[in-house]
């Protein structure tokens, strides 16, 4: 590659000067992935349990996504959605085979996922006849993306207030309210949108009875269910998808994160009516769906699916839990499968997370309390040991 090896310094100060300061970055650049390990731009070797936020399911470049983007990038990488490809009917095939949905829509991200749920939910709503039926109820602490539907819909008023106002008709309760939930949705409403577990907020698992009362509110009302299972599909809760968990079937799904191995591809998927709502015309995304795209998700999919991956996830989690519940000062150790987090009696995360890095450890703070795991699915007991002994060390 064309880019000069520049020092860690250097790298620190070039950002710092031209890229745009959204993010609070850790103070290290990798420059090379391998499954569950990352090395930075000295060498150093790094336990990777962040894996891009639940981006690297299948670890870092593993080599059937390597090999289908390879050889689809040399082939065709985007033609338009104004023709047909090979590859996007064969992504939808597989994801509504093992969704139970009916169709799939395809973007770029999570955010552009919400989106076309919610634009999709908005456009049946006008059949009703009902000139108010617009509300969308989510839930408090959600997270659903960056753009401004995503962001309306995120409950979390340090997403929202900088970019007031709003859009309109979105309608926040609490998580795992039921009485609230049921006292929120009406006639008025086109759709409850929920993560199955709130990821970016701290993992915290839905119960069942929040979920179930969901499902029969939308269905008294003929609102659309959404699930976003961006950060929780594809065999991150150690079941394909985490509604499996409860027994209750979204109307909407979204996905994205994991389902590339590791290239942007999102994806809105719905079944039966809602299925049909889209016509040509209501909605549509340039890159979305690409050759190049699809063919990187498809492998990624294919593996998740037959390499025994969700399995892993629900096996090696446990381990995983289990053993972070004996470590010192910790209030409650939470999660499923794969995506699991440990709350801190003291304000310790920031601290805990820095000196894991510098032992080689990479895992996410959340607040001052929370430290989040979201590794790659492929990750062993052994590994996951290993940087077990190093919050030890760090604690
Ligand atoms: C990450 C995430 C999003 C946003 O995805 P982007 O690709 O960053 O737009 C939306 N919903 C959930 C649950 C997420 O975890």
């Amino acid at each position: 590659m064309n880019i000069p090896q520049l020092k860690e310094t250097d790298v620190f100060e070039l950002d710092g000067k031209y890229v745009m300061r959204t993010y609070a970055r850790m103070p290290v650049v990798f420059v090379r992935g391998d499954n569950c390990f990352l090395y930075d731009v000295e060498g150093k070797e790094y336990i990777d349990l962040v894996a891009g936020i639940a981006v690297n399911g299948l670890g870092h470049c593993h080599p059937k996504v390597v090999s289908a983007i390879c050889e689809q990038a040399s082939e065709l990488m985007h033609t338009s959605n104004l023709y047909y490809t090979l590859q996007q009917p064969k992504l939808a095939e597989i994801l509504t085979q093992i969704s139970g949905m009916s169709r799939a829509f395809f973007c770029n991200s999570g955010a552009e996922a919400n989106e076309a749920a919610i634009k999709l939910a908005r456009k049946a709503a006008k059949k009703s006849g009902n000139p108010n039926k617009f509300e969308i109820v989510t839930a408090e602490q959600s997270f659903h993306g960056r753009t401004m539907g995503a962001v309306s819909a995120t409950a979390q008023p340090k997403y929202q207030k900088p970019f007031e106002p709003l859009i309109p008709g979105f309608k926040a309760v609490p998580f795992n309210d039921t009485k609230s939930l049921l006292a929120a949705v009406n006639e008025n409403t086109c759709a409850v949108m929920l993560e199955p577990v709130q990821g970016e907020s701290g993992v915290h698992p839905a119960d069942r009875e929040f979920m179930i009362a969901a499902r029969e509110c939308c269905d008294k009302y003929n609102a659309a269910l959404i699930f976003d299972e961006v950060q929780t599909g594809l065999g991150r809760t150690g079941k394909m998808f985490a509604f499996e968990h409860y027994g209750v079937r979204p109307d909407v799904l979204t996905l994205a994160k994991t389902l590339g191995g590791g290239f942007p591809i999102g994806c809105c998927l719905a079944r039966d009516k809602w299925a049909e709502v889209f016509e040509p015309g209501d909605h549509a995304c340039t890159f979305g769906g690409n050759p190049l795209a699809c063919a990187a998700a498809l492998a990624a999919v294919r593996e998740i699916k037959d390499g025994g991956w969700v399995a892993n996830a629900e096996r090696v989690g446990t381990h995983f839990r289990e053993q972070l519940s004996h470590l010192p000062g910790i209030r409650e150790v939470r999660g499923l499968g794969l995506m699991i987090a440990v709350e801190f009696d003291e304000p310790k995360a920031k601290s805990v997370a820095t000196c894991a890095l510098e032992k080689g450890l990479i895992v996410n703070s959340i607040g001052e309390h929370v430290l989040r795991f979201v590794p790659p699915l492929t990750i062993t007991t052994e590994l996951v040991d290993r940087a077990v002994a190093i919050l030890w060390e760090c604690l």
